[in-house]
């Protein structure tokens, strides 16, 4: 018997789909093993498909992509309903994702800047998007935009999770070779890598337990070593307290870790545990001191929470 799969996607760039395409020459074997029932960015499936499965028809189900309008908090239930396991896939459905940022301010904030303030902007009328409009005596329904983006996890049950934006290949590839052979680990669990990408890290030989340092900077006011720590030149690095498993590609690419694959198990906050590491390593017992170079982070919030914001304790701003 083959496994009857489903993939999804929510508020997302499309790039974990794009995981799905660079299995290559894998994505054989995959539909060996597996029918791909409802696909819909690859292949013209109807919602009424899904709707008219019988419950827990679908074996495993990828959805990728945080939940932004009420439309997909729909799908999501629905697809809960239909699947016996229901994985988030990639950062935005684990932990909120890029989407997710758009927390420190809300929903109607975002609507604001695109429809009044952005400069090429060509709005008079002040249109906004409804719901509800008519257009040539039809009724034209359009989502709802959700004031606070979610993880899937906060509408509906899940059974695991991919991290990774996008999640590696490889990854996908592990999870759906464990799923085959009945090897998955205990429900509510990350299938990945259980260490912090520091553990793996290539720089690591060089990296400071103790770092003297003026200020934090941006890494492209730096000149980069290609070789190590990039602590040692002031630039945050989240895989201090990111869970591995990414093959350490922007590390390879001289580019620091920007924290995609979330926290490690057990942790709440990966935002506040990346701050906590940080801190930790900074040379000196002057509280003014550490508090000034702690000053210099730029951006620190879309520094620590730019993947996790509505996984987070913060999880939104607080507005009137
Ligand atoms: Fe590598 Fe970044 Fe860890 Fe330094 S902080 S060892 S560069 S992953």
């Amino acid at each position: 018997m083959k496994l009857k799969i489903a993939f999804y996607w929510c508020s997302s760039c499309g790039g974990c789909e794009e995981t799905v395409v660079d299995l290559n020459e894998a994505i054989l074997d995959v539909v060996e093993k597996a029918d791909i029932l409802f696909w819909p960015v690859a292949l013209d499936f109807k919602y009424s498909d899904v709707e008219n499965m019988p419950d827990g028809h679908i074996d495993v189900c990828f959805l990728n992509g945080a939940i932004r309008l009420d439309e997909q908090e729909e799908i999501a239930k629905l697809l809960r309903c239909k699947s016996k396991v229901l994985i988030a896939f990639g950062a935005c459905a684990h932990q909120g994702g890029i989407p997710g940022l758009a927390n420190f301010h809300g929903g109607k904030a975002c609507l604001k800047t695109a429809y009044e303030k952005v400069p090429t902007l060509d709005n008079p009328e002040n249109t906004r998007p409804l719901t509800q409009s008519q257009f040539r005596n039809k009724s034209i329904k359009l989502p709802e935009f959700y004031q606070w983006v979610k993880t899937l996890d906060q509408v509906v049950h899940v059974d695991y999770y991919i991290p990774g934006c996008p999640p590696q290949p490889h990854n996908l590839l592990a999870a759906f070779t464990a799923i085959v052979e009945n090897k998955l680990p205990p429900a509510g669990s990350v299938i990945g890598s259980k260490k912090a990408l520091c553990e793996t890290c290539p720089r690591n030989k060089t990296k400071p337990d103790k770092l003297k340092i003026e200020k934090f900077q941006r890494y492209w006011d730096v000149d980069l070593n290609t070789d190590r720590c990039f602590l040692l030149d002031g630039i945050i690095c989240m895989g201090l307290a990111t869970r591995g498993g990414c093959e350490e590609k922007c590390i390879n690419v001289n580019m620091p870790c920007s924290g995609c694959y979330g926290p490690l198990d057990n942790v709440t906050d990966h935002g506040a545990s990346a701050m906590s590491a940080v801190a930790s390593i900074i040379d000196s017992n002057d509280p003014e001191e550490i508090e000034r170079i702690i000053e210099t982070i730029p951006d620190p919030a879309g520094t620590f929470y730019r993947y996790g914001l509505p996984a987070s304790l913060l999880g939104k701003a607080k507005t009137k």
